[in-house]
């Protein structure tokens, strides 16, 4: 696979020479490098080769853009709902105006085919800034009829809540799909009147400082939005424990969403944790295979993989599994691998060489296990970090590849002969993130979708987002939810106020 470097828009090109030289912290209004002058090369994972340097905060940046949070906290609070859905709206259309230079952006620094961003991340980035534009101006709490009746002779009492912003918000991203995760994040905490303070992905900090700059143009205040980029364990740790931050919505992996919960007990932050998943794609005996087969191919193999609610298990009836893996492997196999930002491709690199590695090693200690490798699971090219698309058979439901989240294009697939039985294997799971079901029977869809423990269901598709669906797990997969209305919750605080009048 030969593959070329990429000549870039001039946007693109500016933005490179401006923030992707070590000096992209965006602390109170300010861009400025590290205070210890670190740097960390950030690469094109389809070439290998470096992009630019992003700098590396250290315990006295975070300090600064947690300070530079909570000074801004007090006047952004009381901004009237509607001035704070005007700069969502005018942050929304500042990324549509900009969306083709974004997805570049982003193809070159995560490595994800060019129509995947343009067409349905950053789109999706966009709905999160309008949807919680209108959300900003829906916060409302309640009159309660209390029972109190100790109030002075001839008084009466008045009992009613409020909402609050939660303070000062900790927002921790992933390198799978950076744009519209930190948007996840951002719009709903802004939208209830919280200050942030935002740490991206090591692999992929670019698009974030890009919106940075968006947000800073669209008339966000100094110190609402400020941006700390560097390494998890050290400046993701340092923000994670910081005690003058009130909440942390993490998006990660399992382990890591731990190890914020540790940092997160010192001052009992608030926490959402949006977390792994091994989400099952299940094919019901009188499903239509012609739709189920990309179906369930697509939902594993779309970015690569990369996606916390890739359907990664596959369940077929046995009737037809033999067929159901002839045809998802011929899909992984018709699948144009290369530069994102080439037209021609259909998916990308994995993120990184640590990435291929891991991702790779699964696949190799399967075999060893005695499973069979039907297709993929081999690095390619030379310099870039592909994997090829892999299909796994024979396997057991104790192999570390049907339990653990191997977080690239990687199917396992196992036949089940009835509905109590695959609703059990699905369940099989420390995770609970998402599930597809393809099926004609209504019934059958109902049954299983209230049967499956997971955040959320799919009939007859799988990966559907929109701002206005909450998203989130059960078990080891999180707490929480990010998009919906419920999203707005994880920022907001109840107040209850008691009056005698
Ligand atoms: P990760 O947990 O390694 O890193 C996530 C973020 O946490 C990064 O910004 C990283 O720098 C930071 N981090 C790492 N160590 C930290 C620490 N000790 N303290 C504070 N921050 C720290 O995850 P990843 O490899 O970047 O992303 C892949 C994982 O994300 C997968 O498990 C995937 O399922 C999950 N994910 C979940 C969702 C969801 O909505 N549930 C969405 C996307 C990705």
């Amino acid at each position: 696979m030969a593959i070329e470097s990429p000549s870039l828009h001039s946007d693109n090109l500016s933005f490179l020479s401006r923030r992707a030289t070590g000096t992209g912290l965006l602390i109170n209004g300010d861009w400025r490098g590290a205070a210890s002058g670190r740097t960390l090369p950030t690469l094109d994972p389809a070439t290998g080769r470096e992009i630019g340097q992003i700098a590396a905060a250290g315990p006295a940046d975070i300090d600064q853009a947690v300070q530079a949070a909570r000074g801004a906290l007090d006047t952004w609070r009381h901004t009237t709902p509607v001035e704070r859905a005007r700069i969502l709206w005018a942050i929304a259309d500042l990324i549509e105006r900009h969306i083709d230079v974004l997805a570049e952006l982003e193809t070159l620094d995560q490595g994800k085919p060019l129509f995947v961003g343009r067409w349905a991340e950053i789109p999706g980035a966009i709905n999160q800034f309008r949807f919680f534009a209108g959300q900003a101006m829906a916060i409302e709490g309640n009159t309660i009829e209390s029972s109190i009746n100790y109030q002075p002779a001839g008084k009466q009492m008045r009992t009613w809540t409020v909402r609050e912003p939660v303070g000062v918000v900790a927002a921790i991203v992933p390198w799978n799909s950076p744009l519209v995760l930190t948007a996840m994040k951002l719009a709903p905490a802004l939208a209830a009147g919280c200050t942030i303070v935002l740490k991206p992905a090591e692999d992929t900090s670019l698009t974030a400082l890009r919106l940075g700059e968006l947000m800073m143009e669209a008339g966000l205040p100094a110190g609402v939005l400020n941006i700390v980029t560097g390494l998890g364990a050290e400046t993701g740790a340092a923000l994670a424990s910081h005690p003058d931050v009130d909440k942390i919505a993490f998006t990660g992996s399992t382990a890591t969403g731990r190890a914020v919960l540790d940092a997160a007990k010192t001052n009992f932050k608030r926490v959402t944790l949006e977390l792994g998943g091994k989400s099952p794609s299940i094919i019901l005996p009188d499903a239509d295979l012609d739709l189920a087969i990309p179906g369930v191919a697509n939902a594993i193999f779309f970015n690569a993989g990369q996606v916390c609610i890739a359907g990664s298990r596959l369940y077929a009836h046995r009737s037809f599994f033999d067929k159901v893996v002839e045809g998802v492997a011929r899909y992984a196999e018709g699948l144009q691998l290369g530069h994102g930002l080439d037209p021609a491709t259909q998916m990308g690199p994995v993120v990184s060489r640590k990435q291929a590695d891991r991702v790779a090693g699964f696949v190799a200690g399967a075999r060893k296990e005695g499973a069979t490798v039907v297709t993929g699971g081999d690095q390619a090219g030379e310099a870039g970090t592909f994997v090829t698309p892999a299909v796994v058979t024979n396997v057991r439901p104790d192999m570390e590849i049907v339990r653990e989240e191997v977080f690239g294009p990687v199917l396992v697939a196992q036949p089940f002969d009835d509905v109590d039985e695959v609703v059990a294997a699905a369940n099989d799971s420390q995770y609970g993130l998402a599930a597809g079901v393809w099926t004609e029977s209504l019934s059958a869809a109902h049954r299983l979708s209230s049967a499956i423990r997971a955040g959320t269901v799919w009939i007859n598709c799988h990966a559907m987002y929109d701002a206005s669906l909450p998203i989130g797990g059960v078990k080891q997969s999180g707490w929480g939810r990010d998009s919906g209305k419920q999203a707005l919750d994880n920022y907001l605080e109840w107040k209850t106020i008691c009056a005698v009048v």
